[in-house]
Order: C-alpha cells, then sequence, then structure tokens
C-alpha cells in the first residue's frame, strides 16, 4: 500500500512550493503536492486543486491542507470534479499550513493512516502555543481568538446584525478590514456567525473572523462595549454597505471567488445561479406618424449617448458610427422622409442591412450583422421611450454573482456586464466570433454562444459551463462536473500542443502540407502571421475592397497587397484572388446587372470577361508586389478552358504594362464549378496550380444556396461525395492542389484530403494551429 499523499493549497504558488519542499525536507518519503495561485497570479483555482489530489493519490488517500478563504472553496470545488471515490478518500484539514505540513508530511512519510496524518496536522500548532504563551492587548490569554469568556460580564453591549454580501463571505479581505474599520474607536467589538452559533470572536482578529466560516449571504452579529461602541458599529454598517471593502479601496479587478473562475482567461469552466435577462419587450409597431424625424432624430442621440458611456471599444465605436453611417441612416431617414413611422422605418432599414451583411462572403463578415440587428433594436426601444440597457442594475440586484443567461449578447450588453460580477455568459443564439461574445471573451468571461438550451433554463437554475468544449449542463450532477473538468483539461492540453508547435512545419508522410490562412481583412493576415500561417492561400480581394467606393488603382492594390504580404512574411506564398464579384459579393465599383439567379449569373471571372481592364490592372498590382514577394494570382468562378485561356492573355497584357519584369506571380485556378472539376485534366497544362473552392462546389453540387439556413443539413449530407471527389482529383493531376474553402478548416475531413495528395490547406487564421495539428495526427 502507497503512503498517503498531501496537497497544499495557497493563494501563492512559490508558498506552497516553499512549504512543500520545507515538509520533504522533513519527510522524505511523503508525496507533497503544491497547488498555488491562479493564472499566474494570486488565487487558488480548483482545476489546479483538482489535479493535484489526482496527482498525490496513490490509493491510500490524500490530506489536503489549505491557507484562507477562497482556497476552502476552490478545494471543495476540486473536490466535486475528481473521481468520487478518491474525493472519499480525501480529507480536507483546517491545520496551520507550514506547521501542519510539515508534520503531516513526517506521519505520511511514515506510513500513517490517512486519519492519523490529519490528526497530526491538526495538533501542528501545540507544540508552539506551548512555547509561546500569547496574552493579547487586553491582558487576557485569548487562545484562538475566542472572547474571554472569564467571569459574569457586567457590561453593556449594542448589537446589530448584518449579511455579509461578498461573493467569498468574510475571508481575508473583507475580514481585514472589518479590524481595520473598527480599530479606531474606544470599543471592545465581537462577532458571531447567526446562523452556525460560531463566536463570538474579538473583531479585532482577522484569522478569528475567518474562522467563524462566514459565507455568503450570512448573517453576522456585531456587539460592541465602551465609550465608542456606537462609532464602532456605525463603521461596521457602513463597512457592510460598501460591500465589505476598506475605505477607499476599489473593487478588486476579479472579485470573482477562484473557485468560480479559475484564470480569467475566459475558458475556465463557470458554475452558478442563471439570471435570465429577457430584452424588454417589443411594443407594437406605431403607425401614426407625427414629428417622425424629431422622434428618430432624439432616439439616434439617445442610443448614442448610451453606447458612448459604455467605454471606447472598437465595437461599440463601430455602432455608434453605424448610426450615421450614410446607407443605413439615409435609409431610415429617407423612409421618414416618405411618411413612414419612425419604428417601421427603422425596422426596415434595419432588415435590409442585415440582408445585405448575410450575403456577405466569409462567415465572420456575415456575422457583423448581429451588430446592425442589435442597433436596430435599440433604436426602437429609444423610439418608444424605454430604458436602454438595464442588465448592469439586473446583475447588481441578483444578489449573487449568476451565470447570464440570454438570447442574444449584444456587444452593448456585453459592454455592460462588469466581469467581477458574474461567472460566466450563456447565449442562446450568435457564434463565438459575434461582437458581443468577443468583448466579453476578452474581459475574461466564460462565454458560450448559439445553445438553444439557454431558452429552457429559468432563473436561479444551476448553470455550468464549458466554453473550451461548448458543453453545457443545467442543474449539474456530480458525474456532469467532473465530465467538463475532464472536457475542459483534453481540450486545453490539444490546444496548447498546437499552439507550441504553430511555427512549425506539418508534416505527414515525409512531406509538408502547407497550412496557409483565408485572408478577407488586413487582420486576417497578423493573426495568420501570429498562428504560424505557411502564407496565405486566399487573398479575397473583392472583400479586402468592399467597403471602397471606387475601384482601387493599381498602385492602391499593390499597397494593399504588400501590407498583407509584409504581415505574413514576403517569402511566404500570398495567393490573390483576383475580382470575385458578384452574387453574395458585390462590390459598389462595378457595375452588376440584377439577376434572377446571381450565384448562377454573371460573377467572378465572367464578369472580368465584361471589364477586362479591371483585370489586367489586378494583375499589375499583383506582378509589381511580386517583385518583392512571392506572389501568385488564381483566378475565380472557373467552368471552361477558355475562361483560363483568356485570364492568361489579360495577365499577359499586364506583363507587357509592367514592362516584362524578371519575377512573375504563377499562374492558378479555382476549382469551384462541378464542370471544371469533371474536366481537371483539360486544364492542368494551363495553369500552375489548382484551389478547390468547397464553398461554392458544395452549394453548385448539392444545389442548395450556401447562404440558405434551411437548406444546409441538404449541403452538409453531400460534404462525402465532394471529400472523395476532390481526393480522386488530387490523386490525377501534376500541378499541385490546395482547398481553399471552408471544408479545409475541418478536422475531420483532412486526413482523407492529405493522404489523397493534397498539397495545401488554407483555412481560418485562427485555425492554422489546429489543423496543423491534425495533419500530424494522421495515422
Ligand atoms: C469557395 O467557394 O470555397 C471559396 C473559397 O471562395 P468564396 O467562399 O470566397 O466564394
Ligand atoms: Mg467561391
Amino acid at each position: 500500500m502507497t503512503n498517503v499523499g498531501l496537497v497544499a493549497v495557497s493563494h501563492s504558488a512559490p508558498l506552497a512550493a516553499a512549504a512543500r519542499d520545507l515538509a520533504l525536507d522533513m519527510g522524505r518519503d511523503a508525496v507533497i503536492v503544491a497547488a498555488g495561485g491562479a493564472d499566474g497570479g494570486f488565487g487558488t483555482s480548483a482545476e489546479l486543486i483538482s489535479a493535484a489530489i489526482e496527482e498525490a493519490d496513490g490509493g491510500a488517500g490524500v490530506v489536503v491542507l489549505v491557507d484562507l478563504g477562497s482556497a476552502v472553496m476552490s478545494t471543495e470545488m476540486a473536490l466535486e470534479f475528481i473521481d468520487p471515490d478518491m474525493a472519499e478518500r480525501t480529507t480536507v484539514v483546517p491545520a496551520p499550513l507550514v506547521e501542519g505540513l510539515v508534520v503531516a508530511a513526517v506521519a505520511a512519510g511514515a506510513g500513517a493512516s490517512r486519519e492519523d496524518v490529519a490528526r497530526e496536522a491538526m495538533g501542528a500548532l501545540a507544540a508552539k502555543e506551548a512555547d509561546i504563551p500569547y496574552a493579547d492587548a487586553a491582558g487576557g490569554a485569548m487562545g484562538a481568538g475566542g472572547v474571554d469568556d472569564d467571569g459574569p460580564d457586567t457590561r453593556e453591549w449594542i448589537s446589530r446584525t448584518y449579511v455579509v454580501d461578498d461573493p467569498a463571505g468574510l475571508h481575508a479581505r473583507p475580514a481585514g478590514a472589518l479590524v481595520a474599520a473598527v480599530a479606531p474607536f474606544d470599543a471592545e467589538v465581537r462577532v458571531s456567525h447567526v446562523g452556525n452559533g460560531r463566536g463570538p470572536v474579538v473583531a479585532r482578529s482577522m484569522t478569528s473572523l475567518i474562522s467563524l466560516g462566514v459565507l455568503e449571504g450570512d448573517e453576522v452579529l456585531v456587539q460592541a462595549t465602551g465609550p465608542e461602541a456606537e462609532a464602532a458599529l456605525d463603521a461596521v454598517g457602513e463597512l457592510a454597505q460598501r460591500g465589505w471593502l476598506a475605505k477607499g479601496e476599489a473593487k478588486p479587478e476579479s472579485p470573482i471567488p477562484a473557485h468560480k473562475r479559475q484564470t480569467g482567461s475566459g475558458m475556465e469552466i463557470a458554475v452558478g445561479p442563471a439570471l435570465v435577462w429577457n430584452a424588454q419587450p417589443r411594443p407594437e409597431l406605431g403607425t401614426e406618424p407625427k414629428n417622425q424625424a424629431d422622434a428618430y432624430a432624439e432616439a439616434r442621440e439617445a442610443v448614442r449617448t448610451y453606447l458612448s458611456s459604455l467605454g471606447d471599444d472598437p465595437i461599440l465605436t463601430l455602432q455608434v458610427g453605424l448610426l450615421d453611417d450614410p446607407a443605413y441612416a439615409g435609409r431610415i431617414t429617407t423612409a421618414i422622409d416618405a411618411g413612414k413611422p419612425a419604428q417601421i422605418a427603422v425596422h426596415n432599414a434595419t432588415q435590409d442591412t442585415v440582408a445585405e451583411y448575410l450575403d456577405l462572403p466569409t462567415a465572420y463578415l456575415r456575422e457583423r450583422s448581429e451588430d446592425v440587428k442589435a442597433l436596430g433594436d435599440l433604436l426602437i426601444q429609444a423610439l418608444h421611450g424605454l430604458p436602454l440597457g438595464g442588465l448592469a442594475a439586473a446583475i447588481a440586484d441578483f444578489g449573487r454573482d449568476p451565470v447570464v443567461v440570454l438570447d442574444s449578447l449584444t456587444p452593448a450588453l456585453a459592454s455592460e456586464i462588469d466581469p467581477g460580477s458574474v461567472i460566466g455568459i450563456l447565449a442562446a443564439t450568435g457564434s463565438a466570433t459575434g461582437h458581443g461574445a468577443l468583448i466579453a471573451s476578452a474581459k475574461g468571461i466564460p462565454v458560450i454562444t448559439g445553445k438553444e438550451i439557454a431558452r429552457d433554463i429559468t432563473e436561479g437554475q444551476e448553470v455550468a459551463l464549458e466554453p473550451r468544449s461548448g458543453m453545457v449542463y443545467v442543474d449539474p450532477t456530480r458525474a456532469q462536473l467532473h465530465e467538463l473538468l475532464r472536457a475542459s483539461k483534453e481540450q486545453a492540453k490539444l490546444a496548447k500542443a498546437a499552439r507550441e508547435h504553430a511555427h512549425e512545419p506539418a508534416m505527414f508522410d515525409g512531406r509538408q502540407i502547407y497550412v496557409r490562412a483565408n485572408v478577407a481583412l488586413a487582420s486576417d493576415a497578423e493573426l495568420g502571421a501570429k498562428n504560424g500561417a505557411d502564407g496565405s492561400g486566399l487573398v479575397r480581394t473583392e472583400v479586402l475592397f468592399a467597403d471602397w467606393d471606387h475601384r482601387p488603382t493599381v498602385d492602391e492594390q499593390a499597397e494593399v497587397f504588400t501590407q498583407i504580404a509584409e504581415a505574413l512574411g514576403t517569402e511566404q506564398p500570398i495567393t490573390l484572388r483576383t475580382w470575385d464579384v458578384g452574387a453574395d459579393k458585390p462590390v459598389s465599383f462595378f457595375d452588376s446587372e440584377p439577376e434572377d439567379n446571381p450565384f448562377l449569373g454573371v460573377r467572378g471571372i465572367r464578369l472580368m470577361q465584361r471589364i477586362p481592364d479591371a483585370l489586367v490592372d489586378q494583375f499589375r498590382a499583383a506582378i509589381r508586389v511580386a517583385q518583392h514577394a512571392n506572389i501568385k494570382v488564381m483566378i475565380p468562378m472557373v467552368t471552361t478552358v477558355a475562361e483560363v485561356v483568356w485570364a492568361r492573355e489579360m495577365f499577359n497584357v499586364a506583363v507587357e504594362a509592367e514592362g516584362r519584369p524578371d519575377e512573375l506571380p504563377q499562374f492558378g485556378m479555382m476549382l469551384e464549378t462541378p464542370a471544371a472539376l469533371l474536366n481537371v485534366a483539360a486544364f492542368d497544362e494551363k495553369v500552375d496550380f489548382f484551389s478547390v473552392g468547397t464553398n461554392d462546389l458544395i452549394q453548385y453540387m448539392a444545389a442548395t444556396d450556401r447562404g440558405n439556413s434551411a437548406v444546409a443539413p441538404v449541403a452538409d449530407q453531400v460534404i462525402p461525395l465532394v471529400v472523395d471527389l476532390i481526393a480522386d482529383t488530387a490523386r490525377k493531376l501534376e500541378s499541385p492542389l490546395g482547398i481553399c474553402g471552408d471544408l479545409a478548416s475541418s478536422e475531420e475531413h483532412v486526413p482523407q484530403l492529405v493522404r489523397a495528395g493534397v498539397a495545401s490547406l488554407s483555412v481560418r487564421p485562427g485555425l492554422v494551429p489546429q489543423i496543423k495539428a491534425a495533419i500530424r495526427a494522421i495515422k
């Protein structure tokens, strides 16, 4: 049988480690694991403690020694996380950390039972107490801080009760504030726990106060006697009103007890009661057009004031900017001028703008429609004179730190939330890259979005969420908490390993599979570089310039392309896709006729055939940048060989116009129509490389509009066929074949594609490390 293991839990990692080392010096055969600190700073972490218990347990059980305050709660939480049998054989002792650990180490090292080790730890102060007789300031021996009860007390005591509302109860910080609050007064003050009967203890002893075991929401009885008894109690009253913060003390950055918010990264497990936030009920849209322009102007200012009051997050600034956006605001004012009621004008303008955003080419851009919708809702609320926001107040009124449960986490609501007063957020709609989610996670709040279950949760129910795996439990059992912890650890391990190797090549079977970043915004290039991307396999030029009001000149394009190349590294390949304008990617500077079926209409290379100089200019910009960077060009929406032959001619025109420089970009094409894929051999000698656009390929193979979620399940069923087709194609081609559609970002399909000979995968910039890891993991 192995020895009993020991765990030292402290708010300080060095302290826990030093206590362990000291104890090991005395009890050399003991197994001691230090579990100190949280997220590189002071604090305690239930995850860390549970891992320490698992490490210390050799089967004979574990004795855990803790320092103070939230260490106790974190340890209790840790016991929920670990295997129930292991929790059964774990004893947490209220023994002094250093002295207790030393004697426990000796006992455990000698093979003592868990009960004996715990008993030893508890008696650790006896020797010291015998050696150092202690007399308190009043002259009486106070033992462990209890009130001296020698003889009958004939003094007159005045009493008041207070509720401790600090999330971690009367732990070190509020207890210290209580000691400081009563110190200036000529009064003796004592405190008892009303609920558990502990006390009274003297109010000038922090450790005695902590020993009362007062938790959040518990009531304490504070009694005082002496000339300034009233004033002392008033001071305690003020302290309670300040939320148990010392005078002048700011609310700590993150007062959430460490057992609830363990690392502050926004990735930790969060468990707490649900505060269900219902947006203000939407009143019926009015129809009376009375002073509608004024009403709208007032509402707009109210929204501006509200959003501006929430801070200067760029996302909020963006929303404020949208209030004055000529297209959005213009739509509203035009409708009002035409006699529409302001609410209807806002409602319609919002719907139209949202519809336009939903047509954008990348999921990221489409998600920006959530911001427009949120802004429209605010304007309509303001038009009805309803108060804006209010979530912060609801959280304050809730009384405990909640998991906020709502339908949609807008940027404004996310900005209202103080990370110090919530445990986590669960939203029924939206995605992880929605702006509300981004703001909240940047504050370190664990957030999960897009979980319909949020709509079934009722106020006060216990909610547990794990952002890494996206798991959510309502009223979780112990086994479910255990499962959450396991999933969290697993995800963290995988993500850490992927990040650590992100900048190394991803090898499969002795060849490097290039993992590149898709770039639609300049920031994507930076993100890709940070994540170790091997250049870019797709620069969506039509998205880069989507908000330009004029067609960018050759110089202007060259400047933007240079920035991207410099961000990703000029030696890395940067694949510029020529204008893929039309259908879901309109730009204002190319005229296109309205079409009944724009996805099947004049888009991509078909549009360029109508404005060849636009394509020549773009090739010229690419050729210019190719003189100092590794540039490739690629043609979208190719169906016939003639289109490629024509594009090559335009390329040659550009080469001439640029004075036939030495360095020329490689010339490639996208495979995204079934016709091109089925006829791929005919294209092979015409291009230097191929890249499969799976987003369009799937929509054309399945006959499912890529933006229509109603037919998404049909599209999903076609994916295996598409993967087989790509794999077959890769096997029979001379030119290298890459993938730049969203399927490249799917870890599930990476093995089949790579095994078939796919040379590169161009993925969402944030996913480069994971896709590299998935390639390395192929057996
Ligand atoms: C594709 O169709 O898969 C592709 C990469 O291009 P886009 O999504 O920009 O149409
Ligand atoms: Mg496409």
